[in-house]
């Protein structure tokens, strides 16, 4: 049975409305823009800044992040605001250590946990931007995109007057490491599918599928938790892992159950990892035009595909042509768990 979702299951409708149509409504055709129609065409920035604050959950370090408007061609830009505005690109070639969460270092200078930011950013179309933060790792917040979603829609998105330009890819390319393994193929719209199996009775394997844009990220992927094992935590922290993790950022399961209350989602475990999935693509450093399937893959494989993808140029082009327009109705999701429920 497909499990197909509507604005009801996630959010109320009132809530969702206002959510589109206040990005909408701060939606601000640039110069010569005459056609609503060629929005998804054109580069996007934000229109006006928005800030937050929180701790990391790697490293419990407070930090202060700041979104702020860029101009067409900039791509998302990292700055170290408490090193002089040291810039690191949100891009493939700037993939750090990778385990449990996405870091980037460029000349030494590092930064942690990008990928909840960077989905929200690339799921809502926003080519451009500055992440002005002053620490070395992103508040986690809720550990989830909800709070960067809420962000964008107070920010508003701009358009510009330059094309977007989509990597669209030509040519399959599979990774695989044992059983885990994550292909990017050909296709004309963005689409993922990911694949968790976690022999834990409140996860086991559950299964997402879902054409990735504003809505249907917002509706089905943002609200999701990260999640962690509390047999795990004692030797993570012995690592320097999880020192900011909590109750209140992140889903904690116990060996036969959950610590923290109610899930938002059945399957919130696999949408988790779709939405990780996806931050991990935002390093392609473009908005793609491909289906990519990850099975029991994670952060090393995701950004391991992105480097490849990039480092072969004979599997893609770069094209100014628009993707197609998807009905919202047209978004289905399938999960085992969803088929599980009554
Ligand atoms: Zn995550």
């Amino acid at each position: 049975m497909l499990y197909f979702y509507n604005n009801f299951r996630i959010v109320p409708p009132e809530v969702h409305s206002k959510l589109i149509q206040a990005i909408n409504l701060h939606t601000e055709a640039e110069g010569l823009l005459t056609c609503c129609s060629s929005a998804v065409s054109n580069q996007t920035t934000i229109a006006r800044e928005v800030e937050t604050s929180g701790i990391g959950l790697h490293t419990a370090v407070p930090s202060r992040m700041r979104l702020v408007p860029a101009p067409a061609d900039t791509g998302i830009v990292f700055r170290r605001v408490d090193l002089d505005n040291f810039e690191i690109e949100a891009h493939g070639r700037n993939v750090a250590r990778v385990s449990y969460a996405t870091s980037l270092m460029k000349k030494g200078v590092l930064l942690s946990t990008t990928e909840h930011l960077l989905a929200a950013l690339y799921s809502c179309g926003v080519d451009n931007v500055y992440v002005d933060i002053d620490a070395i790792e992103l508040p986690i917040l809720d550990g989830s995109s909800q709070p960067f979603i809420e962000m964008l829609e107070q920010a508003g998105i701009r358009r510009l007057r330059r094309r977007r330009r989509y990597l669209k890819v030509l040519r399959p390319l599979e990774i695989a490491d044992g059983d885990r393994r994550v292909g990017i193929y050909p296709a004309s719209e963005f689409r993922v599918q990911c694949m968790v199996d976690y022999a834990h009775p409140a996860i086991g394997r559950q299964e997402i599928e879902l054409v990735v844009n504003r809505q249907t990220f917002s509706e089905m992927l943002a609200r999701a938790r990260t999640f962690g094992f509390l047999e795990e935590v004692a030797r993570l922290r012995a690592v320097d892992l999880i020192r900011g993790g909590s109750l209140d950022n992140a889903i904690v399961l116990t060996r036969d159950g959950i610590m923290n209350g109610e899930l938002r989602f059945p399957d919130e475990f696999g949408r988790h990892k779709t939405l990780d999935l996806i931050g991990d693509l935002a390093l392609v450093g473009r908005p793609l035009l491909a289906r990519v399937v990850a099975h029991k893959a994670g952060h090393a494989l995701h950004t391991q595909l992105v480097s490849r993808l990039l480092a072969d140029p004979s599997l893609w082009i770069e094209t100014t042509d628009d993707a197609p327009e998807l009905e919202p109705a047209a978004a289905v999701i399938s999960s085992a768990a969803a088929q599980a429920a009554p």
